[in-house]
């Protein structure tokens, strides 16, 4: 396929460089150039809007609702440079309310829309291994298989309204900085108590046995938060865009809201640029450890 890639960053040079592997004709941008002009293979474009000049889909994965909007509804951005009949796949985690917008602008351009959030590290955008999520109508997600196959190792249909994705990936990203704020608290308690948080992690592995508990706990026992796969200013970005969410469906979402103010402690402490596993350290700064 014709496939035009925008926002190349952690996540999406990973993305963009699977897709070449498997084949697909890339033409890409990202707002600070040199991180298009390292994708190999691509053809390099100077605007978002020119990037999607004769694609068949235009894959975007930014950072937030702000750089969403400003690419896409800004000047020579993917709204005005895709051609009707062709699709906007937004794989960044961004709210619902801008996913219900996002649909609407494209139908009454005569463009497809499709959210597809991903679930996986940088390290799985890299190694084909992400989770993708896409939701929309059946007939669209169809059509763009290839694209969902290319970028990662299984594919969930969310549901037949774009938005219904981001609520998954929302709900998704609020049970693992849970997970993160569990394990700042148990570590905090056990380092109290004089137990290796190492040991315990062991006992935590044989109990739930999941690829996420053994590698964020290994993180946050080995106190490693740098350098960051997803930064912490992004977890709170999450969390706050979760309980938009559950507002929206008036289904209160408690340990949300006091997770969202343990990110905001850590902004407050100067951690947004450390991977959002060092929430762990308001738990250890709560016990008078750090
Ligand atoms: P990142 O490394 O910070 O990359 C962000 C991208 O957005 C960069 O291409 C950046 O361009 C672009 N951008 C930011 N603000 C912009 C603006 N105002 N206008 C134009 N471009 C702008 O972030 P990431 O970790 O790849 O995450 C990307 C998305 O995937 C986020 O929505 C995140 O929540 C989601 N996600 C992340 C992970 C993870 O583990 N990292 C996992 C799943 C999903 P520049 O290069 O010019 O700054």
């Amino acid at each position: 396929m014709k496939i035009a890639f925008i926002g190349l960053g952690r996540m999406g040079s990973g993305m963009a460089r699977n897709l070449i592997r498997a084949g697909h004709e890339l033409t890409v941008y990202n707002r600070t150039a040199e991180k298009a002009r390292a994708i190999e293979g691509a053809r390099v474009a100077e605007w978002p809007g020119g990037a999607c000049r004769g694609v068949e889909a235009a894959i975007s994965m930014l950072a937030d609702d702000a750089a969403v909007e400003a690419v896409v509804f800004g000047e020579n951005g993917i709204a005005a440079g895709l051609e009707p009949g062709s699709t906007h796949i937004s794989s960044s985690t961004i709210s619902t309310a801008l996913a219900r917008r996002l649909a609407a602008v494209h139908q009454s351009r005569k463009q497809g829309y499709l959210s597809a959030p991903v679930f996986g590290r940088p390290e799985a955008a890299q190694a084909k291994e992400l989770v993708v999520a896409p939701a929309g109508p059946r007939e669209l997600i169809e059509r763009h298989e290839p694209v969902f196959k290319s970028i990662g190792r299984v594919t969930f249909v969310a549901g037949s309204e774009p938005w219904q994705a981001n609520a998954v990936k929302l709900c998704g990203n609020f049970m693992i900085a849970t997970m993160l704020e569990t394990f700042g608290e148990a570590f905090a308690t056990l380092r109290k108590a004089g137990v290796d948080p190492h040991l315990f992690l062991e006992i935590v592995n044989s109990l739930f046995q999941s690829p996420v508990y053994a590698g964020y706990g290994r993180a946050v026992a080995d106190e490693k938060f740098e350098p960051a796969g997803f930064a912490l200013k992004l977890g709170l970005k999450d969390i706050r865009l979760a309980l938009a969410a559950a507002e929206e469906c008036a289904s209160p979402m408690p340990i949300a809201s006091l997770v969202r103010d343990h990110f905001v402690s850590a902004m407050a402490h100067g951690q947004g640029e450390l991977d959002w596993s060092s929430i762990a350290r308001v738990s250890a700064r709560n016990s008078g450890i750090v």
